[in-house]
């Protein structure tokens, strides 16, 4: 065997994988076609949230009128900037792949049997094949991606000049974030959104999807929900037909930035031939262990299905590294997500509507912002956090919508993973002033009062 374990992908969910197999002692080659790091690292998280940082920067001072001077990004040095980071953490990664000598081994990994994989004519043999593909954006029908006036997220966030009009289509999470991101730099933003409300997504409270509606709408995002479009032309403008609930428009653009429709990256994979079994979409089925239908071979991230967020790939990759390494691990029950908009959001667990779904008894605390004095502080007093609890003082889920919310989430997922009751959580102190004082405020409000 030339190996124990061989990756293919180098994304967050394969480097995960590779790094923490080789830490527990075995041999291990990652195989990468393009850049490691993936998506996350080159073309997504850690790109769109530098450039929306910088953003977010400039609208502080802007709206910090006791702040004596003006703020305006260079959008040539902000993308060197984003470079350096990328790099930067990509220099990381490849050391400690280096430090428990992991082998790099550069080209497209193709998978015909069991044991083997295949990179540039040469096979390469191994106890165990981690398949980390990732997805990639999918060119649909009424949205046919031409690379140049209808792209995808990371060909738009990579354009050396942006149009003044921009149409995003899909306002879910990357909807969200680019029309941050772009209105900051002063683009002319219309989302249209198929389904009546933003953010459609699993474990979103709709109050949250509002908030952020109304505060994209104020700074001059115009959105349409309950609207389904289609591309119908593209020679110098794009423009679409939109049917929304009382009539049917004409919308025109420069560029329209496609955010709907992925799939999984499995080219090259003989999935049949290696038993590995996937749903209907072509995403890989994968137990609690990173465990496909083969149990030589296991896939972790994007390509094993929702949520499709480096959050889980790389816990995913974590898991299935322990396994492979003779450690049991499973994958925690709540994965929170984050949402890099102009308000940050944080999601964990499930919203009350969803558990009054499942027939589950639970109610909801609700604390302002405006209630922390952390918040005023900031000068950033807008949003709330929402905490679920069941009927024995389990916290089930929660939704912050506001500053800090991206890291506020972190601390009810640790709770909830942990299975703490309001009643554990009233026995700890936060610091004050602290935006983490929400959760013990929520917490103070679920037991006894209000304090603040
Ligand atoms: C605009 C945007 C913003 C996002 N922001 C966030 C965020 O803030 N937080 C978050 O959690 N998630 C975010 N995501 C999602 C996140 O980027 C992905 O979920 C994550 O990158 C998936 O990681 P992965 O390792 O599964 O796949 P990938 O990162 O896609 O990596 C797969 C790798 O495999 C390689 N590969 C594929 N096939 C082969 C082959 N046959 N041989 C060799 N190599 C191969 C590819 O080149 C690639 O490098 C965002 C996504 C987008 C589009």
């Amino acid at each position: 065997m030339d190996y124990n374990v061989i990756v293919v992908g180098g994304g967050v969910g394969g480097l995960a994988t590779a790094i923490r197999s080789a830490e527990l002692g075995k041999k291990v080659a990652i195989i990468e076609k393009s850049e490691i790091g993936g998506e996350c690292i080159n073309r997504a998280c850690i790109p769109s949230k530098t450039l929306i940082d910088s953003a977010k920067i400039v609208n502080k001072i802007m709206k910090s009128s006791w702040i004596a001077s003006t703020a305006k990004i260079d959008y040539a040095e902000m993308n060197k900037f984003k470079n350096q980071i990328i790099n930067g953490i990509k220099d990381n990664l490849l050391q400690v792949l280096k430090k428990y000598n992991v082998d790099i081994i550069r080209g497209k990994g193709e998978i015909k049997n069991e044991g083997e994989v295949i990179v540039s004519g040469k096979t390469y043999t191994t106890d165990n094949i981690v398949i980390a593909t990732g997805s990639e954006p999918l060119s649909l029908p009424d949205f046919p991606l031409n690379g140049k006036n209808v792209v995808d997220p990371w060909t738009a966030m990579n354009m050396p000049n942006l149009p003044d009009n921009i149409i995003i289509v899909g306002g879910g999470v990357a909807g969200v974030e680019l029309a941050t991101l772009f209105r900051a730099l002063n683009k002319n933003i219309t989302i249209i959104e198929l389904m009546p409300r933003l953010l459609p997504v699993p474990g979103i409270d709709i109050e949250i999807a509002n908030e952020v509606k109304k505060r994209l709408e104020e700074k001059g995002v115009k959105i349409y929900v309950n609207t389904k479009s289609k591309i119908v032309k593209t020679d110098d403008k794009v423009v679409f037909t939109a049917q929304t609930p009382s009539s049917t428009e004409e919308i025109s653009g420069d560029l329209a930035v496609i955010t709907i429709g992925r799939k999984p990256v499995t080219d090259g994979i003989d999935l049949k031939n290696i038993k590995v079994e996937t749903d209907q979409r072509g995403y890989i089925k994968v137990d609690n262990r990173a465990r496909t239908s083969n149990p030589k071979i296991y896939a972790v991230g994007d390509v094993a299905g929702v949520p499709l967020s480096a959050t889980k790939a790389w816990r995913q990759g974590i898991v299935a590294g322990d396994n492979i390494g003779g450690k049991t691990s499973e994958m925690p029950k709540y994965i929170p997500s984050s949402i890099f908009a102009d308000l940050e959001i944080g999601v964990v667990g499930s919203t009350l509507e969803e558990l009054k779904k499942a027939n589950i008894n639970a109610r909801e605390i609700k604390v302002n912002m405006k209630d922390i004095p952390r918040a005023w502080t900031v000068n950033e007093i807008e949003g709330f956090l929402k905490v679920i609890i069941g009927e024995d003082g389990k916290i089930l889920g929660a939704n912050m919508v506001g500053e800090g919310a991206t890291e506020v989430i972190n601390t009810i997922a640790l709770a909830m993973e942990l299975s703490l009751k309001v009643q554990d959580l009233y026995k700890v102190q936060f610091s004050h002033p602290t935006i983490s004082e929400i959760i013990i405020e929520a917490v103070q409000r679920a037991i006894v009062g209000e304090i603040y």
